[in-house]
């Protein structure tokens, strides 16, 4: 198990040709993931993602700021010490990046081809981890006979070969269907719980945040712009770039557009009601309503998970006299988080 503190970490692109001008990749990002975490990475396409990737194994030095794999600070270490502490990270791509004219075993073998580990061992080793990610009657197999989550599960086990303390991987499911991706991230859960090891992933994609990781930096423009308990964060999103991503996975209240659309098919009044991790027990919620001979009908949203626990937004449409209907909206306001739709 790895732990990995990103101490104010900055990375700087010199500018390129006669008006080019300084990129400034990573700005001023603090993270501290714990040894045996899932932690997840997210943002828009351009945010620095891969970069902090490539500063956290030393593939590109940081012009700012401190990396500490494990209380060693990777920042200051020369390339002969940097190999060492690689060769504890393991890493999985999007495009999988495996050896196409090698079979599945040799492609397994390869790193530990590469830190000198004995044949029988490395034989013994490659037959483990095959079986761990579900390939045991693959090694013979050729890359291009796989599907594209067999071709991840390849990459993982070549990624664990070694026995790393830290798992990085870059957009590891964006190129999978939703299926496969959701087999492929179970597979990554169990990496982190049976094996221990601390996983960082970056990604564009919110429902892989949501399935798998306990916490979450989200990124924009080179900055972290808001990290903590994955549940917290986008359960109560406080950044508009954190918002969007909530748009794309979760249950929300409808937007003008829908809610107009909303109103021509329903007359009566229209609450968006917040469900946080079992913060509304329905039976009462609806009891309320029918001791006040209030009718209703679900018209909008949904409830989610979100780092295992539920939330999610429904617009209820009251029907009945306009007094009652105050009153219930009364009523239900001292229960849950309810919000009258203007
Ligand atoms: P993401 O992974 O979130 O898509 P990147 O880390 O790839 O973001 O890129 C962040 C910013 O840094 C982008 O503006 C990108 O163009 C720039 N960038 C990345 N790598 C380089 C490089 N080697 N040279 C110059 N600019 C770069």
């Amino acid at each position: 198990m790895t732990r990995v503190q990103l101490q104010s970490v900055g990375k700087r692109y010199p500018a390129r040709g006669r008006n080019g001008t300084e990129v400034i990749a990573v700005d001023d990002v603090s993270i501290d993931i714990a040894s045996g975490e899932i932690h997840a990475v997210i943002g828009f396409s351009g945010a620095g993602k891969s970069t902090l990737l490539r500063l956290v194994n030393g593939l590109e030095r940081a012009t700012a700021g401190h990396i500490l794999v494990d209380g060693e600070d990777v920042t200051a270490l020369p390339e002969s010490k940097l190999r060492v502490v690689r060769s504890k990270i393991g890493m999985i791509f999007q495009q999988f990046n495996l050896f196409h004219s090698k079979t599945v075993a040799k492609n397994v073998e390869y790193p530990l081809v590469v830190a000198g580990t004995p044949r029988p061992e490395r034989e013994a080793r490659v037959a483990e981890l095959l079986s761990f990610v579900g390939l045991a009657d693959y090694g013979q197999s050729h890359i291009e006979q796989l599907s594209g989550g067999q071709k991840q599960r390849v990459g993982i086990a070549r990624a664990l070969a070694t026995n790393p303390g830290l798992l990085l991987a870059d957009e590891a499911t964006s190129a999978l269907d939703p299926d496969t991706s959701r087999e492929v991230l179970q597979l990554l859960q169990r990496v982190n719980r049976e094996l221990g090891i601390t996983i960082l992933l970056i990604t564009h994609e919110m429902d892989v945040v949501r399935e798998i990781a306990q916490r979450v930096t989200v990124m924009a423009g080179g900055r972290a712009v808001e990290h903590g308990d994955v549940f917290e964060v986008f359960s109560n999103p406080q950044n508009e770039t954190t918002r969007s991503f909530v748009a794309t996975a979760l249950p929300s209240a409808p937007s003008t557009e829908h809610l107009r659309a909303l109103r021509e098919k329903h007359r009566g009044k229209l609450v968006s009601m917040t469900f946080r991790d079992g913060s509304v027990d329905q039976p009462i919620v609806f009891q309320t309503l029918a001791d006040r001979g209030v009718g209703v009908n679900i018209v909008y949203g949904g409830i989610s998970e979100v780092g295992g626990r539920t939330f999610g937004k429904l617009t209820l449409e009251l029907i009945g006299d306009d007094l009652q209907v105050e009153h219930a909206i009364a009523a239900l306001g001292q229960q849950t988080e309810l919000e009258v739709l203007a």
